[in-house]
């Protein structure tokens, strides 16, 4: 199969009939076989009825539903598993998203070999203040950290290699950094491209304010499992033993000092406040690296690797 589309949606029911229409009329023009798969992440609406409508008049919509709201991330994650295509282009479906721009974003990753190629909402229709300022700050923290050159990390439209799809899982809120999850799985040709976005033309934006504070705590958590999660001890127990030391270090020069002048007390000393906090700290951490150490132990991703290719086996 040539092109999965995979849609996460609550509550878009107006939406999935022009969706679905305008997607069908750039398939057929194109000659691509397909498949949608809309995931029904908990609606209240008849957007299930709709979507059961839509596949009864063509079979190449495919839905699952949630028994509840799950949210975004697991909507995608669901249909990247189910997915079947060799190309998985994930869209939402408020139709602020073109469907126009899949030819385009199917050749980059086909041609120039990108694993995944993250569409650029340069010209935003949204409001200026929720939205396009926030973001731009969060774009620009989010490539700092991550090292990834890309301007919009958290557009809904992008496309993938079906590898890369099959290779990552999406978890949590980590929907709006599918491509530092993808680099951390070593697909590292990360491409974009500039699309068109238009304005919500049916119901309301599902996301608030609050995304930028969960987006942000998400980012830390996100960098650190990658570069931590297998080897917690190498942070925690690195800053604990450096912490323990300083301590220790002040200690000693305390209880000397109180052996050499019987009259110097230490509990007026800040050094002495100091060692206390930093041995008690240093312990801390290093008790936190050796828990890590025994989560990871019995993780059963331990050992899972992504195998790229084999020779003789
Ligand atoms: N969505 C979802 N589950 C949620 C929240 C949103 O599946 O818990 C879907 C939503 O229906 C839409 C897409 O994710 O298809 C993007 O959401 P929205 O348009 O509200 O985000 P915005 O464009 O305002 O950033
Ligand atoms: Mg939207």
């Amino acid at each position: 199969m040539d092109l999965s589309i995979v849609i996460p949606l609550i509550d878009e029911a107006e939406s999935l009939p022009e969706l679905t229409a305008w997607i069908g009329k750039v398939m057929n023009e194109n000659h691509y076989s397909y498949e949608i798969i809309y995931v029904d992440d908990g609606s209240s609406d008849n957007s299930w009825e709709v979507i059961e409508q839509l596949r009864s008049k063509n079979p190449n919509i495919k839905g699952i539903k949630f028994q509840r709201n799950y949210g975004k991330s697991a909507g995608l994650n669901e249909g990247f598993r189910a997915a079947t295509g060799d190309v998985v282009i994930t869209m939402d479906a408020d139709l602020q998203d073109s469907p126009d721009e899949i030819p385009e974003l199917r050749r980059m990753i086909l041609e120039d070999g990108f694993d995944m190629v993250s569409g650029w909402k340069k010209k935003r229709h949204d409001n200026t203040f929720t939205k396009n300022i926030p973001s731009k700050f969060f774009n620009a923290v989010t490539r700092t950290m991550s090292g990834i050159k890309l301007h919009d990390f958290n557009c809904g439209l992008k496309a993938y290699k079906s590898r890369t799809v099959k290779g990552i899982e999406v978890y949590g809120e980590m929907h709006r950094y599918i491509p530092v999850l993808a680099k951390w799985s070593g697909f590292k040709k990360i491409g974009e491209k500039v699309v068109e976005h238009r304005a919500r033309k049916y119901g309301k934006s599902k996301f608030g304010l609050r995304r930028f504070i969960n987006g942000f705590l998400d980012l830390l958590s996100i960098s650190f499992v990658g570069r931590f999660s297998k080897r917690p001890m190498h942070f925690f127990g690195l800053w604990g033993t450096i912490f323990f030391m300083i301590g220790l270090g002040i200690a000693i020069y305390l209880v000397i000092s109180k052996i050499i002048d019987s009259n110097f007390t230490l509990t007026n000393k800040p050094g002495f406040y100091l060692a206390l906090t930093s041995l008690v700290i240093g312990m801390q951490l290093f008790l936190a690296g050796f828990i890590g150490e025994l989560v990871s132990r019995n993780s059963p991703f331990r050992n899972t690797y992504l195998v790229e290719k084999k020779t003789g086996l």
